[in-house]
């Protein structure tokens, strides 16, 4: 099927088209720069933004595939978790083509998106697969039996996501937002075993509550102390060493985390997503590790791994693929959506 996806649930306005498996198109408008100030996204801010990118970045996609808004089969769009004002910017815009066009429209789950999305690189998710979705606002360890049908939860963070402890981290180092591409490439004229950061819920006594649930808030704190101490004594911040050893804390928990999870269930496929994902050294520890164990990893290339329209798009190929029914076209948008439920009835 030739199906569009609109995804407006954070500060990237994107639209993307595929056919199949296919990427078509993967059209994309940010605000990213107007936060950068505040440190941090602001919904207000974010939905204007996606109010004025809305029409032209569709007009592009359509372009870049070289199709009308005539040929498309299914329209998708996130309908949450988000914010609340941005989502409603997608989802009006999506009624709005759906009901020009005479399209059916599919009302997504942003999070089933950042997982269905590596099928435009690697084909197929096999199933059961433990899905790691990792971003500025999620960090969760899912099992995906079958994706048309909702995931299970296995573990969630219980404080901070781990998109937003780089995003702090980087903001306490004065390296600017979003922090997490930032540290990435500062970490690697550092030493990752300069400073022995912890671990967070990684102790035994913690693994018998907290087995698959990620804490990376004491880690956050752990880097602004040391480095407060190192300002009192009135000595430099290596600056690479601290994101280098704090991004290896990072990603030793959550590649070991999710290997567990993987073998506890008896799962051969690792699929990870989110903005973290393009992490350059998650994508490294996790492929070692996992290649020991006989798990394969898949992780779509770092431009799918951040927000996009190209993964609303996927997994609504996937779900009219499925023959899985579409939303109504009075369908809210849902700010809390919950993990359980891949598509709105509306
Ligand atoms: P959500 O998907 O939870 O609604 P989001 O809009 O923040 O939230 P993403 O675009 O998937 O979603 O992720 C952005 C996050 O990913 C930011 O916190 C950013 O710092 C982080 N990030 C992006 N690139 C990297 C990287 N190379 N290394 C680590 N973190 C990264
Ligand atoms: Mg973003
Ligand atoms: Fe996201």
């Amino acid at each position: 099927p030739l199906v569009l996806g609109i995804e407006t649930s954070c500060d990237e306005t994107g639209v993307g088209i595929v056919r199949g498996h296919t990427l078509l198109a993967d059209a994309l408008a940010s605000s990213v720069e107007q936060h950068a100030r505040f440190g941090g996204v602001v919904p207000e801010v974010a939905s204007r933004a996606h109010l004025e990118a809305i029409v032209p970045t569709m007009q592009r996609a359509l372009d870049d595939a070289g199709v009308t808004l005539a040929d498309i089969d299914a329209i998708a769009v996130t309908a949450g978790p988000g914010l609340a004002g941005a989502l409603l910017v997608g989802v009006a815009a999506a009624k709005g083509y759906a009901l020009a066009a005479d399209k059916p429209i599919y009302g997504v789950n942003h999070l089933a998106a950042h997982v269905a999305v590596d099928t435009l690189e690697h084909g197929p998710l096999p199933e059961p697969a433990v899905a790691m979705l990792v971003s500025g606002g999620h960090s969760s360890l899912l099992l995906v039996d079958d994706l048309t049908a909702g995931v299970t939860p296995l573990g969630a963070t219980i404080d901070d996501a781990a998109g937003e402890a780089f995003d702090k981290v980087a903001r306490l180092l004065g390296l600017g937002f979003p922090g997490g591409p930032v540290i990435d490439r500062i970490a690697r004229d550092g030493d990752a075993a300069a400073i022995a950061f912890p671990r967070g819920l990684t102790a035994p006594k913690d693994q018998l509550k907290h087995r698959f649930d990620f804490s990376f808030s004491g880690l956050k704190t752990a880097v602004a102390r040391w480095v407060e101490a190192r300002e009192r004594a009135g000595e430099p911040v290596p600056v690479a060493d601290v994101a280098a050893s704090f991004q290896a804390a990072v990603c030793d928990v959550l590649t070991a985390k999710a290997l567990d999870a993987c073998r506890e269930n008896g799962v051969e496929t690792l699929v990870i997503g989110g903005g973290v994902a393009a992490n350059s050294r998650l994508r490294l520890l996790a492929e070692e590790r996992a290649a020991k164990l006989g798990i394969r990893v898949r992780v779509p290339r770092p431009g799918l791994c951040t927000d996009n329209g190209a993964m609303v798009a996927a997994l609504g190929s996937h779900l009219v693929a499925a023959g899985v029914a579409p939303s109504r076209l009075d369908l809210p948008a849902d700010s809390a959506m919950p993990l359980t439920s891949v598509t709105v009835a509306g």
